[in-house]
């Protein structure tokens, strides 16, 4: 199986050690020509401005969007999460909207912005140690999405989602690449 990592900026080489690592061919994607030689793609964390800006300028927006509608696996973490979403509380930025979500970027505070926790997954016979950076979580998730995690909102009590799937689209708020768990990945490769 070959899997790309969408390569414009972000942490894209920690996601092609983990699914080389679990025996897949991982490649970085930086143009539509790559992005059509892949079987599944990742879009890592980093800052979804940045990951929005350059895919524009790369003439990416349409293709990405292409190959996630027509039903190409994807894995979006943290920013990459942000960037598959249909919309963000308070922020204008490029988008694939392809996630039936709206995120809250950056919602853990700036303060506290960076944290570990242990999170019960739908699916997953143990928790998950997530790693969370100045990370979003859903505010708000349409009907076809299913929330396999959540957290809840310190101030208000409500439970936010962070971790969700929509047909073969995975997306987590943490980052599941900088620990040694490797089912996420691996959902993200046998997904159907
Ligand atoms: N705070 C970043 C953003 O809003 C996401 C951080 C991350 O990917 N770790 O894009």
């Amino acid at each position: 199986m070959r899997i790309g990592a969408l390569a414009l900026q972000g942490d894209f080489r920690e996601h092609l050690h983990v699914v080389r690592a679990l025996g897949a061919d991982g490649v970085e994607v930086r143009t539509a020509d790559e992005l059509e030689t892949v079987d599944a793609l990742i879009i890592p964390g980093g800052e979804s401005t940045a990951i929005g800006r350059l895919a524009t300028i790369y003439g990416l927006i349409e293709p990405l969007r292409d190959r996630i509608e027509a039903g190409m696996p994807v894995l979006g973490t943290c920013a990459g999460m942000i960037f598959l979403a249909s919309g963000t509380l308070r922020y204008e930025q490029p988008q694939l909207g392809v996630l039936d979500v709206v995120v809250e970027r950056n919602a853990f505070g700036r303060q506290v912005d960076s944290f570990e926790a242990d999170l019960d997954v739908t699916g997953f016979a143990d928790p998950v140690h997530a790693v969370f950076i100045r990370a979003p979580w859903i505010h708000k998730v349409g009907g076809d999405v299913d929330v396999l995690a959540a957290v809840e909102d310190p101030e208000t009590g409500e439970s936010r989602p962070v971790f969700v799937r929509q047909g073969r689209i995975l997306a987590t708020s943490f980052h599941p690449e900088l620990t040694n768990d490797t089912r996420i990945h691996e959902l993200l490769m046998e997904v159907d």
